[in-house]
């Protein structure tokens, strides 16, 4: 398995209870390695730019008006096959289905408030590290 390069958020349902050091704990448990981290606020656009292969979806309003409520954490992880790996230790989207351990089950509110998200695939995870990291952000 090669080395990749995933990006992640830690949402507003968890930088609000102070989390951040708590899922970055389960990441790096897992082997992942955290190589650009930054505290943002999302920008409706930014917001809107990220989820739009959603936009049709009924929840795309509430989702980006959640984005858009409190600060984000975006990063890069790095790491054996950091894709996949990642979407395991986030766990399912609904935070009632997903699995003892991973950080939607310890942590999420619920199926839109689930605290994380992580690329699906490389050209996904290559979009949104470019949209919000430049090059010499990123130190592996
Ligand atoms: P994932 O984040 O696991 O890749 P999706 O890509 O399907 O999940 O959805 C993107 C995000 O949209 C979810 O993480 C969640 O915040 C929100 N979302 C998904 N489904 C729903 C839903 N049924 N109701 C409200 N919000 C949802
Ligand atoms: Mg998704």
């Amino acid at each position: 398995m090669a080395i990749e390069r995933t990006f992640s958020i830690i949402k507003p349902d968890a930088t609000e209870r102070n989390l951040t050091g708590a899922v970055n704990a389960v990441i790096e448990k897992a082997g992942l390695r955290i190589v650009a981290q930054k505290r943002i606020r999302m920008t409706k656009d930014q917001a809107e730019t990220f989820y739009a292969v959603h936009k049709a979806r009924p929840f795309f309003g509430e989702l980006v008006d959640f984005m858009t409520s409190g600060p984000v954490v975006v990063q890069v992880l790095e790491g054996e096959g950091a894709i996949a790996k990642y979407r395991e230790v986030m766990g399912a989207t609904d935070p009632a289905k997903a699995a003892e351990g991973t950080v939607r089950k310890l942590y999420a509110k619920s199926i839109g408030e689930n605290s994380v998200h992580g690329s699906d695939a490389p050209e996904t995870a290559a979009i949104e590290i470019a949209q919000f990291f430049s090059g010499n952000e990123i130190v592996g």
